[in-house]
């Protein structure tokens, strides 16, 4: 096995998406230039279709795109029909070891196939999968997984392969990981079948990063980005941002999930929030910036900005809020805020889109705020004002 080059820098400039074929699922275009999807994993048992449905429809409200299920047992397959009928999302029934359980997803209706090949040792059922599929029009993805990469049948090879990985982890890893891949599609692209997906997903970013650089130079099949089992989020925020920021800002990946050992909510709003601040979908909730603090604050600054943050969840125009800790340095760290408060000595004062409007004590300053900004979306959302990054000019 040999290790793949390290592959840092040579990104295209930002903005530019790297060229991929595209794929549908449902209504909901992937790869191609289509905007990059969010995806997340419903975590109730899919039988239970209520408790299913339920969290499908916080999902949908929360940003997602599209959502995958888990199809262990017929049971699960059974309760597709009903889940689909009732989804505002399109389903991908995500599948292991048992090839049956895709066809009988297939049959149900479901939007695309999530399958990892080396988990279905007979070719046969693979192809059987592959030819329900295409009968349907259903995308497929194929996925490698660190986990589950190194061979579990043949003893040689797994031997082999646990050698290499022990002389340098990562850099076999990623080969191994690509290696895998590369084999996988062989068997898609034998049956003249192209509507696939390509994953490779490991708990380490680095791995992710430098696989997902490899197979996107190899294959212009759209890709699914994701740091697998990252932890919880207070951990794994950081651990997925890593390597879906620095590949997203490559151009590279068409859909992203975000993984936590938690609420998927928690999974998709992190996940619009990533997508938000690299530029590739656009914020329908207003963005919130303030002051990191420091010793100049002479307010209780750190729970008011929570304050606000939870006040903000109801508005549903972009409004850019600054919430800012003295008046020396916070009007110019504000810039481009549509409404801003600086705060100090017990007294706020807040700027609406460039224009001092008011002055309020300590204790008015989150109603105030949350006044001023229901106020600008209002206007916004009548057309009588337009939000701006650069109409800011503040002179307290
Ligand atoms: S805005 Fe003022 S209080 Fe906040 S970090 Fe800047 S200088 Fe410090």
């Amino acid at each position: 096995m040999t290790t793949l080059e390290p592959s840092f820098g040579g990104a295209p400039p930002s903005g530019v998406r790297r060229p991929t074929r595209r794929v549908l699922i449902g209504h909901v275009p992937v790869g191609g230039g289509a905007p990059v999807c969010l995806q997340s994993m419903t975590s109730t048992p899919t039988r239970d279709i209520d408790a299913t449905v339920a969290q499908i429809h916080r999902l949908a409200a929360a940003g997602c795109d599209v959502v995958r299920v888990a199809v262990p047992d017929p049971e699960d397959t059974a309760a597709l029909p009903e889940i689909l009928r009732q989804s505002p999302l399109p389903i991908v029934a995500d599948v292991h070891f048992h090839y049956r359980r895709a066809l009988e997803a297939v049959a149900a209706g479901v939007h695309k196939i999530r399958l990892n090949p080396g988990n279905i040792s007979d070719r046969a059922q693979v192809n059987e999968v592959i030819r329900a599929c295409r009968e349907r029009g259903i995308p497929i993805r194929i996925g490698v997984n660190e986990g589950s990469v190194v061979e579990r049948r043949d003893r040689e090879v797994r031997a082999a392969e646990q050698i290499a990985l022990a002389a340098d982890r990562r850099g076999n890893l990623i080969a191994l990981m690509v290696r895998k891949l590369e084999e996988y599609i062989r068997i898609f692209e034998a049956q003249d079948f192209h509507d696939v997906v390509l994953a490779a997903k490991s708990p380490d970013p680095v791995v992710v990063i430098e696989a997902c650089r490899a197979i996107s130079r190899r294959f212009d099949y759209p890709l699914h980005l994701g740091v697998t089992h990252a932890g919880p989020p207070e951990t794994g925020r950081i651990r997925s941002i890593a390597a879906l920021a620095t590949l997203l800002a490559e151009g590279i990946g068409d859909t992203i999930r975000i993984s936590y050992a938690a609420d998927p909510e928690i999974e998709v709003r992190d996940g619009r929030e990533l997508l938000c601040c690299l530029g590739l979908r656009a914020r329908a909730e207003p963005e919130l910036i303030a002051c990191p603090t420091c010793g100049r604050i002479e307010v209780d600054l750190i729970p008011l900005v929570q304050k606000v943050r939870q006040k903000l969840a109801d508005v549903r125009v972009p409004v850019k809020v600054a919430v800012m800790g003295c008046v020396v340095n916070g009007p110019g760290e504000a810039e481009g805020a549509d409404v801003a408060v600086f705060a100090g000595r017990g007294r706020g004062v807040i700027y609406v889109q460039g224009r001092q409007v008011r002055t309020v004590d300590e204790p008015q300053m989150l109603d105030a705020l949350h006044e001023e900004v229901v106020r600008l979306a209002d206007r916004v959302q009548r057309g009588e004002a337009t939000l701006s990054a650069t109409a800011v000019n503040i002179r307290p």
